[in-house]
């Protein structure tokens, strides 16, 4: 067996203690602190600069002097910036994510995978900082040239949530600069780690004021979106605080992007391979402590495979590892903080009226923030637990008569991120994915994310798209110059 990381062998760690704000390619602290809790172990580690108003005020205007060059700078030139950002994260890689598993609870394993992942997203958008497509340039009133020329908004304010804090803000930060955009990136004030990681990688490729980095929680969110000198705002995080972004986002006009929550039905047909599909969703359930907004979290099996589907996964779960986030061979590991024990226990709880637990069901006896792989049934669809998003490891199974009845429960829900069919029909594969009210349909897959194609929500789960070329027009705005050539 592979030796557990040893934690405190990371040079990496030699951020703890020194959390700082990034402003203007310089460190620099501020009154205000958060506490850091290891997720493992419930035990305070350090505490975190909190950024107020003004120190947010000092990173958006080092970010608009600083986009006097950098939103000069040709795509070719954003380009092998980006470059040089990868092959930095890349050489960095091992130190990341060990940073991230402590930090986040994330079983070491997974944190290690998602290294490629980002790296090669950042040279994704190398490659699509020099492409892009549009109406051509031409003739559309007599005598006229129409020329439509796309360019950065400015400066853009980036916040990211806890679950996936370096991959969420590489998702930001790579569209955004491929546009030409200067960034103001605030991390969760519970994970603010790797990204104060990647600053310091930053530091030694970007000119000062490009990226920079603000500590905090909801307060230092809310300045910088209350900033007039922040042209637009993405948000990944949660529906409460996306409605709190909009309302506030419209007293200055900026443009937002919310990528908010999930609750991704599972549809599992009589036709399906029953042994794999109970084997990979009781992974996509509960990969990242079921902290993960695309979970595989709302199981709906068709009645006459419910008991092969039911007892299948259920066993696959109770094998799922869990354990100590630095053990390679952990699959689940901590809740990231108390405040999501207690909410995640709490839905346990409340379902227990009517829900059958077929396994776990309670918090471990053990330090730090665990919860056992939790799988529900007997519910219906009316019941918080099926209508809310848990963000923990519990998932729900429902068993359904028809077709019919299991697409509309998968509708019937507020939100409209993921779903997954598990078929060999191909009919049935695009009826159903036409209908489906979600931004992406897994057919025999879930989770599965890749660079080229978008990502985003319908209805409660936000607006705007990540990942793809797409996601750089989002950080982009056009404009039509007209030239009356001919009288
Ligand atoms: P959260 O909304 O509490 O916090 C997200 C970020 O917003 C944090 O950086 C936080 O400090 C900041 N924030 C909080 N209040 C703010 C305010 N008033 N103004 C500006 N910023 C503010 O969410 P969380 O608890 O960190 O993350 C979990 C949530 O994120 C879940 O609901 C999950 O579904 C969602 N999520 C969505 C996606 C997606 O891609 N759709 C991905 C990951 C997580």
């Amino acid at each position: 067996m592979t030796a557990p990381v040893r934690y405190q062998d990371s040079p990496t760690n030699a951020t703890r203690g020194e959390l700082a704000h990034f402003v203007d390619g310089r460190w620099i602290t501020s009154e205000g602190t958060f506490p850091i809790v290891d997720p493992a172990t419930g035990l305070e580690v350090d505490l975190s600069p909190v950024a107020d108003g003004e120190t947010v005020d000092r990173a958006v205007r080092a970010a608009r002097r600083a986009f006097e060059d950098w939103g000069k700078t040709t795509p070719r030139e954003r380009s092998e910036y980006l470059n040089a950002l990868a092959d930095k994260v890349s050489a960095a890689s091992d130190d990341l994510a060990t940073t991230e598993s402590w930090n986040v609870g994330k079983p070491i394993a997974n944190a290690r995978e998602e290294l490629p992942l980002l790296v090669d997203l950042l040279r994704f958008y190398a490659g699509a900082a020099r492409t892009g497509d549009g109406t051509p340039t031409g003739e559309y009133e007599r005598g006229t040239t129409s020329v439509l020329m796309r360019g950065p908004i400015g400066v853009v304010g980036l916040i990211t949530p806890w679950n996936y804090p370096l991959l969420e803000a590489v998702w930001k930060i790579g569209p955004a600069l491929a546009a030409g955009n200067t960034i103001v990136l605030k991390p969760s004030e519970l994970t603010p780690y790797t990204t104060v990681a990647l600053a310091r990688i930053a530091q030694s490729v970007l000119p000062p004021g490009v990226l920079n980095v603000v500590l905090g929680d909801g307060s230092t969110g809310a300045a910088i979106v209350d900033h007039p000198g922040i042209g637009m705002v993405s948000l990944t995080g949660d529906g409460s605080t996306g409605k709190k972004i909009a309302a506030a986002a419209a007293a200055t006009l900026k443009r937002v992007h919310l990528e908010l929550g999930g609750k991704a039905p599972v549809l599992v047909f009589e036709d399906a391979d029953i042994e794999h599909a109970a084997e990979y969703l009781a992974i996509a359930g509960f990969t990242n402590t079921g902290q993960d907004c695309t979970a595989a979290s709302r199981i709906i099996v068709h009645d006459s495979v419910y008991e092969q589907f039911t007892g299948r996964f259920v066993e696959h779960v109770r094998r799922l590892r869990v354990g100590d986030p630095g053990d390679p061979s952990t699959q689940i590991g901590p809740l990231v903080a108390e405040r999501q024990l207690e909410r995640v226990l709490g839905f346990i709880d409340r379902s227990r009226a009517s829900a059958t637990v077929l396994a776990g069901g309670s918090r471990m006896s053990r330090p730090g923030f665990f919860i056992e792989p939790t799988v529900l049934a007997g519910l219906s669809q009316t019941d918080e637990v099926i209508q809310k998003e848990v963000f923990g490891p519990v998932v729900t199974i429902q068993r359904a008569s028809s077709e019919d009845e299991m697409l509309g429960w998968a509708n019937d829900v507020d939100y409209g991120l993921s779903a997954s069919i598990w078929t060999r029909d191909v009919s049935r594969t695009f009826r159903l994915a036409k209908r489906l009210s979600f931004g992406t349909v897994w057919v025999n897959d879930h989770l599965t994310t890749v660079a080229e194609m978008p990502f985003g929500g319908f209805g409660q789960s936000g607006y705007g798209k990540e990942l793809s070329a797409h996601s750089i027009d989002e950080y982009s705005q056009t404009k039509h110059i007209l030239i009356r050539d001919s009288h």
